[in-house]
């Protein structure tokens, strides 16, 4: 697998982070570049724990965007912790990066390695 850094992530107050497959915990440094299992033999998506400055929690992962897939809970303005747009429909575009069509904000584009923030489940 490329070791490629993500582009863009956005990051919250306070963070950590735990595997989704293996259920062990890393440190920032050890997933930074790719939200996936540093252990080959797993490479599962990185779940991310977060806590803005007011308390509020949630969880979720950073795909890249060639990765998302309709339905996803997607958040791509940064912005309150909690406020996610799902995803309608996702669409190839001339120019090589990726269309989406998001609830309630329409068109985004993407290239299709920048870093995105989906929604995985709830508060924890
Ligand atoms: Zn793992």
């Amino acid at each position: 697998m490329v070791n490629k850094k993500m582009r863009n992530p956005n990051h919250f107050h306070d963070e950590h982070y735990q595997c989704s497959g293996c259920g062990i915990d890393y440190e920032y440094d050890e997933v930074r570049d790719t939200w996936k299992c540093p252990d080959p033999d797993c490479n599962d998506y990185i779940e991310i724990y977060a806590e803005d400055a007011n308390g509020t929690r949630a969880r979720f992962l950073r795909k890249e965007a060639k990765e998302v897939e309709v339905g996803d809970l997607v958040k791509p303005l940064g912005g309150i912790i909690t406020d996610f747009n799902e995803v309608y429909a996702i669409y190839p575009l001339k120019n090589g990066k990726l269309g989406f069509n998001l609830k309630e904000i329409g068109q985004r584009t993407f290239s299709v390695d920048d870093c995105i923030t989906c929604r995985n489940g709830g508060a924890w």
